[in-house]
């Protein structure tokens, strides 16, 4: 961890992602099991999308535990992308099954013949839920405004997500109760898109990581600024970025004074570095090349 505000906060990030974590495996396993004796196809379709939830908690643990391994011989510039071949794992696993709850769901709605009406029990589990999740909403955004963490914030809004899932659940299941069959199914189709949804996220974050994609145009002018405004420095060029698990990596050269000494240009960098490391979310790793600025300005 570059800063100290990242590795201080650690902790409470840990406690809360491992109650999420809990959280989920409790619901995964009601809802897939209430899902399957009350014959309530949304709700097994919502208890899948929790172990999905828990399988990226486990990423969140896994890449804070073994992406942060220090970089050895054969892995010289860290681990950190193991966890984004994982996500990528992921990310297919979850499109894939988000797709068979689809086809089926939609074959049902289909052939009226194959509706089950669902049993009252899956209304309960999706009532309790919606507030199991909210819940984590609340606690994980306070978590995510102590340690100004935007994973946290992120993570906050998917239990929000959730919520809204366990939501449609409960209007198809309530639906189906009061004689309107196909409302269990339509259900089903909607929390399978927004399971689909979630693995889109995962597969397209993962896969632009993976062929190193680099900070957007606005991202990249901040930057610049910042190493613009850094005393010392007389321009820079070939400012290029890339992630790599939840970090950011830099390589650029600047532009110092051709009469300065091999010390004071060191000590250049080293300011740019820092800032660069101020400024950027989370971990980051900067590179920097030094040039003589012989052209421009007085020296
Ligand atoms: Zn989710």
């Amino acid at each position: 961890m570059a800063s100290d505000k990242g590795a201080g906060a650690w902790p409470m990030k840990r406690r809360v992602t491992l109650i999420g974590a809990v959280l989920n495996l409790g619901l995964a396993v009601v809802k897939i099991l209430t899902g399957w004796l009350a014959q309530s196809q949304a709700l097994l379709v919502d208890g899948v999308h929790s172990l999905s939830d828990l399988a990226s908690d486990m990423l969140v643990l896994f890449a804070a535990r073994y992406g942060s391994i220090a970089a050895d011989q054969n892995h010289p510039y860290g681990h950190a992308r193991i966890e984004t071949l994982a996500t990528l794992a992921v990310g297919v696993i979850l499109l894939a099954v988000a797709a068979g709850f689809l086809f089926d769901a939609v074959s049902r709605l289909l052939q009226a013949r194959a509706l089950t009406v669902p049993g009252q029990a899956a209304l309960w589990v999706a009532l309790a839920s919606v507030l199991a999740k909210e819940a984590m909403y609340h606690a994980t955004r306070r978590v995510a405004r102590r340690t100004g963490s935007s994973l946290m914030l992120a993570n906050a809004w998917h239990h929000r997500s959730d919520a809204l899932s366990s939501l449609v659940v409960i209007v198809g299941v309530g639906g189906a109760l009061l004689g309107q069959a196909w409302f269990d199914s339509l259900a089903a189709v909607i929390v399978a898109l927004m399971l689909a949804w979630v693995a889109w996220k995962l597969l397209a974050g993962a896969s632009l990581e993976l062929v190193d994609t680099g900070l957007s145009r606005k991202e990249l002018d901040v930057l610049g600024g910042t190493i613009g405004g850094v005393t010392g420095v007389r321009g820079f060029r070939r400012l290029r970025t890339r992630r790599m698990g939840g970090q950011v990596l830099v390589d650029l050269q600047i532009f110092v004074d051709a009469q300065a000494s091999v010390a004071e240009a060191d000590r250049v960098a080293a300011r740019v570095r820092a800032a660069l490391i101020e400024q950027l979310p989370g971990r980051a790793d900067v590179t920097i090349g030094i040039k003589p600025d012989r052209y421009n300005r007085r020296s």
